[in-house]
């Protein structure tokens, strides 16, 4: 007699745990089946180890995809408030800094254990280092084979992540399961990743962290904006102005456009009140001072030489001797930096992966295929990704509370399916 379950959840990260506590709360049989030797190891890495695990801020324009309003009915289902309550049930004290959650512990592994208590406490099998060889549609279910044998299931949930921080086990392979079940993909792509450049100066101004608004323009348009503190680096830009802009950039490059970086160093002034400020601190403020003085304390020192450079004015120069044409050029420089992108880092520097599961393949009040009867998504591999802010992991404690809880009401016999 071969074992069978109600529910069998492919991968052990954040949605899979979350949709197999679900399931196995509305009463089903649930087995997990992971790859790696443990679970949910990319919740230990989250939120430099402090897990940023939701955001009190919620709506349509956090979250992104080729249809990003399919997030609404399953935020509806389970949001923010459910997240908290769900967590602190489970003995997550929340923490709030600015709109940001973190458990009080300020421990990502506090968040991991108590999802592992309560696999435990509600008897949810799992299974380590599986090895999955495929992954078979039945007449009753699916049948899943793998190294150490077969394993079947009424209901199949694919949570396996994406590409992004593969060394935590999610390698992209539970697509290839999903495009042999007949699913199509978005093109996966890095996102919340920094950005490299071409551009001579980069060696200069490694190490620098500045306020700045940052701007990614393709084919002249405005692909997305942010504010905040941009890290200039050897390879381009990075910090959290850079991984919000960067999904956008990443999708445009994949389109064979080119993408360029506009930096505005002083985002609270206008130009004009910019070529103010410079005119004083060269001709009012600058008797006896370089051109280099006379712009330190505005800006860190090896900015002021990469400004300077650009606009091809020596460091050393008298500021008063300074024209107003080449204070114009500097004000540009200072307001409009730009960079041309060449690339993203590569997958294992992204915190998470743009693209996956097409969405209008899915059923957007379960999580269910609308193409085979039986089998949820949830999580990173579908085509959802978040901003930086705890909306990544939100969208997978929503999308696998949906998937358990749907997953463990469906029955399929004889093939036929009973809800
Ligand atoms: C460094 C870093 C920091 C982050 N910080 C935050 C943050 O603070 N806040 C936030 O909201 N988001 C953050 N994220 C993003 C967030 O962690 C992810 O979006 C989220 O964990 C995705 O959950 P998931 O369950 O879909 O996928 P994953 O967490 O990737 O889990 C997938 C699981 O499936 C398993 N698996 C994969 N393939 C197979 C297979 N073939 N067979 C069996 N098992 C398989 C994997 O081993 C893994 O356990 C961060 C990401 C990174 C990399």
């Amino acid at each position: 007699m071969r074992q069978r379950y109600d529910v069998v959840v492919v991968g052990a990260g954040a949605s899979g745990m979350m949709a197999a506590i679900t399931a196995a709360r509305n009463g089903a049989y649930v087995l997990v089946l992971e790859h790696m030797d443990r679970a949910g190891k990319k919740i230990l890495a989250t939120g430099n180890g402090k897990c940023n695990y939701t955001n009190e801020k919620q709506g349509l324009s956090y979250y992104r995809g080729e249809n990003p309003a399919f997030v609404l009915p399953v935020l509806k289902q389970f949001g923010f408030k459910e997240t908290i309550a769900f967590f602190e049930e489970l003995g997550i004290y929340p923490k709030e800094r600015n709109g940001y959650y973190y458990p009080a512990s300020e421990q990502a592994a506090s968040v991991l254990k108590v999802l592992l208590m309560e696999l435990k406490r509600l008897r949810v099998e799992i299974r380590y280092e599986v090895g999955i060889r495929s992954i078979q549609r039945e007449k009753n279910g699916f049948c899943f084979e793998t190294k150490t044998g077969n394993f079947y299931g009424t209901t199949c949930i694919l949570a396996t992540g994406g590409y992004s921080a593969k060394k935590t086990g999610s390698d992209g392979s539970g697509f290839l399961y999903a495009k042999k079940l007949g699913h199509h993909l978005i093109n996966p792509v890095p996102a919340l990743v920094q950005l490299v450049a071409k551009e001579p100066c980069l060696k200069e101004w490694t190490g620098i962290r500045i306020e700045a608004n940052l701007k990614i323009y393709a084919k002249k348009e405005l692909l997305s904006e942010d504010t905040g503190e941009v890290q200039l680096t050897d390879y381009g830009i990075s910090g959290i102005p850079t991984f919000q802009v960067s999904r956008f950039a990443a999708k445009a490059l994949e389109r064979g456009e080119k993408v360029t970086a506009f930096l505005d160093f002083l985002p609270r002034q206008s130009k004009e009140e910019v070529f103010l400020l410079l005119k004083q601190r060269f001709f009012s403020y600058g008797t006896g001072k370089t051109m280099q003085e006379a712009l330190i304390g505005l800006f860190p020192e090896k900015l002021i030489s990469v400004l300077l450079k650009k606009c091809a004015l020596k460091e050393e120069f008298p500021a008063k001797r300074v024209s107003e044409k080449e204070l114009h050029l500097l004000c540009k420089q200072i307001k409009q930096f730009t960079l041309m992108i060449e690339k993203t880092k590569s997958f294992d520097m992204a915190q998470v992966t743009a693209g996956g599961i097409r969405t209008d393949e899915l059923k957007n009040e379960t999580l269910e295929s609308t193409l085979i009867p039986g089998l949820y998504f949830a999580g990173e591999m579908v085509d959802i990704d978040g901003m930086c802010g705890g909306y990544n992991l939100q969208w997978a404690w929503s999308s696998g509370y949906v998937a358990g809880c749907a997953a463990a009401k469906k029955q399929i016999i004889n093939g036929t399916v009973y809800k």
